[in-house]
């Protein structure tokens, strides 16, 4: 057989080798290289048209499962932009109509203080300022509180005056409360020493002197403030006016009408409840007497001015840094700046600049609610609306400015209920997992097999090659013998006393022969399953004993001890003796090559549990665990170099096991290496007559 230098072999080739042929040393048959390159060969094929695809496949399967996972996101951050937007759209809308109201009134000249909720329901006040910094319209800039209640306080006659007017001496009241006017200075004494001498007076009984002092108080003194911010002329109408409403109820009547509509009429100014005050109290007073649609008209109208009075209160400090944002503002453009609860809008009316003060909480109310009903049909996304102090905690989607004006505020999209989402996502998923990973798992398992199958296949083929070269090496040798021998006697080169033995080596060697053709002739009908067998109840001792005798000569001329140990009164065993010889002749011979030189074989044939065994034992070279459970396959050989010593084709006791397997019967190796193996024959006592047999 033709060998191979490693030394010539491709790195990779060497490899390979070694991987297929680990006991191997560095000489390599070409039947090794044709195994591995019929691996090598099977290994592209199937890389090509099966693993390659296949993987291609599960790639693009994993890419469309990442890609889906990637699709439940752009789901929901559509849904959140759709959301955002529409949150947007309506908060902007909210300040482009003011602005666009506001501009409306600008042009027709109209006033941007009055009617504020029509520009816009979260305006709670709006100023003109002048150049200076003034506030013009619709309050006064707040003025200092009135001063003056300390000098009435350390006013001797004043306090006595009070004690009076407790204690109910209201005559004493009238003339100490009349003698400390005239005692202080200033409009605010004056004031409250004249409304207090009128109160008393009324108290008194003098009611005609009482009304002219309240005259005179509405015509000299009607802006002086008390200490609660009233001016002492309100006061004065308005007592005037119950009083009229007592005695003439239209005329008083008349006079809270027109109290209420000036006051309402007045510009009021900053830090002052007095005027709101009273015509609260002449409305009440008016209530049955004035026209209903009337009084809930000026109900309604003293509500939102003082309202407006109210926040002008709480915004008119935070006007300065307002106007700072007016600076270099285009005139129809607005600005928009934050303090506190108030959100600034201001614009420039020609040398005037209009501040509108909006309140936040109710602009930021409605930003909430408006997000919360953009996503009233998307349950997976929710919006928060964000202020500026405040720093989002969960995982957004998406972040985007609510609008321009409110600057620092963020919607905020982060995931609602996603479960129903999550879950049909991932039952998607799942499913093309499986999908991709069970035809992976096939194709995977199906290479390992195909690889194990091909490998398996290129060993026997190998096995085969190798089996044919065998064969002609093992007929070559018997022959040789033969012709040797038989041109020698032909040529009378022998001598007489030689003769003999040139007799028996023929004999021996046809006898080889024959068992050799008549196993290789064999095996081949058991392949091509043609081989039947004419089994026929036999005395098996007898069968055993022809075979012994039929090896004996061989093993005699070649020094080998036969130790043959029968038992009598075996049963008859229904079997075709002429295989069972050849079975027996089999394992003598296997004995006797495997057998140390000049050995030992002992056949024995004895009863055992509804068995009859027959042994058939050496003492000879063994067998290694790795070999014995091959050594019953075709073709197979040891590849240990004492065994690979003898000649052999590997298939002797394939034809064994299959004979035994035909008789029902079963064949048993104990073996132990260096020391010697035996191979058992088991034939059941009453064996069924097979069909087939
Ligand atoms: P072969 O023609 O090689 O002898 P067989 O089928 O008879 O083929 O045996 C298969 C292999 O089993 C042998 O190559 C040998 O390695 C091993 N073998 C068989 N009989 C014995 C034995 N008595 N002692 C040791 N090894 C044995």
């Amino acid at each position: 057989m033709a060998e191979v230098e490693t030394k010539a072999l491709h790195p990779l080739m060497r490899l390979l080798l070694r991987v297929v042929h680990p006991a191997k040393g560095k000489i390599w048959t070409q039947a090794d290289l044709a195994e591995v390159m019929g691996m090598l060969r099977f290994l592209k094929v199937f890389l090509i048209t099966i693993l390659l695809p296949g993987l291609v496949l599960a790639l693009l399967g994993i890419r469309t499962i990442e890609s889906d996972s990637n699709s439940m996101w752009a789901e929901l951050r559509e849904k959140a932009d759709v959301a955002t937007n529409a949150t947007q759209d309506q908060i902007r809308d909210l300040f482009s109509q003011f602005e666009q109201r506001t501009l409306a009134r600008i042009a027709s000249g109209q006033s941007t203080v009055d009617s504020i909720g029509e520009l816009s329901q979260h305006l709670r006040v709006a100023f003109v300022v002048d150049s200076t910094g003034k506030i013009i319209a619709p309050f006064r800039s707040p003025v200092a509180t009135p001063s003056g209640e300390n000098d009435l306080i350390f006013n001797d006659t004043w306090r006595e005056a009070q004690v009076e007017f407790q204690s109910s001496n209201f005559a004493e009241a009238v003339h100490l409360f009349g003698a400390a006017n005239a005692e202080l200075r200033g409009d605010y004494a004056d004031g409250a020493s004249s409304w207090a001498q009128a109160v008393a007076m009324l108290n008194d009984g003098r009611e005609q002197p009482a009304i002219q002092l309240l005259t005179v108080i509405t015509e000299d003194l009607y802006s002086v403030r008390n200490a609660q911010g009233f001016r002492f002329g309100d006061l004065a109408r308005l007592k005037l006016a119950e009083i009229e409403l007592a005695k003439r109820e239209q005329i008083g009547v008349n006079s809270l009408i027109s109290l209420s509509d000036d006051l309402l009429d007045e510009v009021w100014t900053i830090g002052f409840g007095g005027e709101a005050a009273i015509c609260v109290r002449a409305l009440e007073l008016l209530d049955g007497l004035a026209d209903t649609t009337w009084l809930s008209a000026q109900r309604s109208r003293l509500e939102s001015q003082t309202s407006e009075l109210f926040w002008a209160g709480q915004a008119h400090n935070s006007i300065a840094p307002a106007l700072r944002s007016v600076e270099n503002l285009e005139e129809g453009a607005f600005s928009y700046s934050r303090t506190g609860p108030i959100l600034w809008a201001s614009t420039i009316d020609r040398d005037h600049t209009l501040l509108f003060a909006f309140e936040l909480g109710t602009i930021e109310a409605e930003a909430l609610q408006v997000a919360a009903a953009s996503t009233e049909h998307t349950p997976e996304v929710e919006i928060t609306v964000l202020a500026p102090q405040y720093r989002f905690a969960g995982e957004a989607i998406a972040r985007a400015p609510l609008a321009e004006a409110l600057l620092g505020w963020d919607l905020v999209s982060h995931t609602g209920e996603i479960g129903n989402l999550e879950r049909r996502h991932k039952q998607t998923r799942r499913l093309k997992m499986v999908m991709i990973a069970t035809p992976l798992m096939l194709l995977i398992s199906g290479a390992f097999v195909s690889l194990r199958i091909v490998g398996r296949e290129i060993e026997i083929a190998s096995m085969k090659a190798d089996f044919a070269a065998n064969v002609s090496h093992d007929l070559r040798s018997p022959i040789t013998q033969i012709r040797l021998k038989g041109e020698f006697l032909q040529l009378g080169l022998a001598e007489e006393d030689e003769l003999q033995s040139h007799y028996d080596i023929i004999v021996r060697e046809s006898e080889r022969l024959s068992r050799l053709v008549d196993n290789v002739l064999d095996f081949s009908s058991i392949e091509s399953g043609k081989k039947r067998y004419r089994v026929r109840p036999a005395d098996i001792t007898e069968t055993v004993r022809i075979a012994v005798e039929a090896a004996r000569f061989s093993m005699e001329t070649r020094g080998i001890e036969m130790e043959v140990d029968l038992s009598e009164g075996m049963p008859v065993i229904i079997h075709e003796p002429e295989a069972i010889q050849q079975v027996i002749q089999n394992l003598i011979s296997n004995a006797a090559k495997y057998g140390e030189p000049g050995g030992w074989i002992g056949i024995s044939a004895k009863l055992g549990h509804n068995t009859v065994e027959i042994a058939v034992s050496d003492r000879g070279i063994g067998i290694s665990d790795e070999d014995l459970p091959q050594i019953f396959e075709k073709f197979f050989r040891s590849e240990s170099d004492i065994a690979q010593r003898q000649k052999g084709t590997g298939i002797g006791l394939t034809i064994v096991q299959y004979i035994m397997e035909a008789h029902h019967g079963a064949v048993r190796v104990k073996s132990s290496l260096g020391h010697g193996t035996t191979f058992t024959l088991h034939f059941p006592i009453r064996a069924p007559i097979a069909s087939g047999l």
